[in-house]
């Protein structure tokens, strides 16, 4: 069934550290050989041996049209005829720009990077450079990229001063970021009292952790905190932005951010990120400011044109209204099977982003995620994979649900969901 994967894999190991480009690709979380893609259409995924998948990986996030829209298709066709970079001003940087700015309230200015990891490194560095403080403030099980501040992850207790989560992240990096628990006010609050603090930076819908939703008050709670140390708020929207609505988490929530970070979406596919702002804060970049931050390839005629023309098509509602209405059907169709299949299981969602928990029924923060039944996923994703679904790799993943997800293909995977599960 998957020998051209398996040939593919074994040249792979040979010439690129466990064969991928990233490590939750490699299957490590569920066992077995990752398939190698051949090409993507609409909600459907085909790997090189020609086998057909239900996709809910859309690329982690960003195939939010689907896969292969053509839209995003004739504008990166169209771009590229004209060259593919120019490390000069074009048009289609600043009508990307423009678009963000009049999607997301509260965004007046944006810089456009390569990646969701840069874009949040830059923002760090801005939220820095406009307090005068060091140390920032993140969530346990929350993900922001690989820089290094960021790969921290909590010791034991709920606040722990941050230790690496890599070899390679010195402690000078890691020392300055502090850990917070998912969804605990009172955690934050202590740490803001007793350092001065740059900046929160939070997921809103934390997507990293399977799907976990912040509680009410939770979001706006951290905007009161922060506002009354002089702290900056900074919303990771690289899952969130331009999925939960144009508008990201802060419209979703109406909790508006000092600073977002965007990613996925924002390119169609191509590799964009971006971190924008109120004006004031975002006039610190150089070379507006002193806060230096560049890049040779940022803006990029061909990933702006995807971008561009992936948020022209989310400006009609329908797109929102049907993945929302896609994400409710496969979430309340995948809660009905777990009863009744009398496995304990828990489903959370947001929108379009759903996550089907196994061995726990409730998950709002990295303790109680952290329960969750990591060998029933692995079953339950190769049972999935060998009918046709293409799940992520790891149960701390989000399903993603796109607009070229039919009702059809929702229901074809709850049946195999119910076989799988039976
Ligand atoms: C994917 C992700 C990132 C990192 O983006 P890359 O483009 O992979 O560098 C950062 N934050 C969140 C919330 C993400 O999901």
């Amino acid at each position: 069934m998957t020998n051209i994967s398996k040939a593919l894999f074994e040249r792979a190991i040979n010439v690129m550290p466990g064969g991928v480009n990233s490590p939750v690709r490699a299957f490590k979380a569920v066992g077995g050989n990752p398939l190698f893609i051949d090409r993507a259409d609409g909600s459907k995924i085909y790997d090189v041996d020609g086998n057909e998948y239900i996709d809910y990986v859309c690329s982690w996030g960003p195939m939010i049209l689907g896969h292969n829209n053509a839209a995003v298709r004739e504008a990166v066709a169209k771009a590229s005829q004209k060259g593919m970079s120019f490390g000069a001003p074009t048009e289609a940087e600043v009508r990307l720009a423009e678009k963000i700015v009049s999607f997301v309230p509260g965004i007046e200015m944006v810089r456009m990077v390569n990646s969701g990891t840069e874009a949040v490194m830059s923002a760090l560095r801005l939220a820095r450079a406009c307090t005068g403080r060091r140390k920032v403030v993140k969530f346990e099980g929350c993900y922001h990229g690989h820089a290094d501040a960021m790969l921290v992850k909590a010791g034991s207790g709920a606040l722990t001063l941050g230790e690496p989560d890599s070899p390679g992240v010195p402690e000078s990096a890691a020392g300055e970021t502090l850990v917070a628990a998912y969804n605990d006010l009172d955690g934050v609050e202590a740490l803001l009292k007793k350092n001065d603090v740059a900046c929160v930076i939070v997921e809103p819908v934390a997507a990293n952790m399977g799907v976990v939703l912040p509680r009410d008050g939770f979001l706006s709670g951290l905007k009161e905190l922060c506002a009354a140390c002089g702290a900056l708020l900074v919303f990771d929207e690289v899952i969130t932005g331009f999925r939960l609505g144009k508008g990201g988490a802060q419209e979703y929530y109406g909790v508006a951010a000092d600073l977002a970070v965007y990613g996925k979406i924002i390119g169609g596919g191509m590799p964009v990120g971006a971190y924008g702002g109120r004006r004031e804060i975002m006039e610190l970049v150089a070379p507006s400011g002193p806060v230096y931050q560049a890049g040779t390839l940022s803006g990029n005629p061909v990933a702006m044109a995807a971008g561009l023309a992936q948020l022209e098509a989310l400006e009609n509602r329908d797109v929102y209204n049907h993945i929302d209405k896609m994400g409710e059907r496969l979430a309340l169709g995948l809660s009905g099977i777990a009863q009744r299949s009398g496995l304990k299981a828990g489903v959370n969602r947001v929108g379009s982003l759903v996550c089907l928990f196994f061995g726990i029924e409730s998950a709002d923060d990295y303790k109680s995620v952290k329960k969750a039944d990591t060998e029933r996923y692995a079953r339950y994703f190769h049972g999935m994979m060998d009918k046709g679904v293409y799940l992520a790799p790891s149960q701390f993943e989000a399903m993603f649900v796109s607009a070229a997800h039919t009702e059809s293909d929702i229901d074809a995977t709850l049946d195999k969901a119910e076989r799988t599960l039976r």
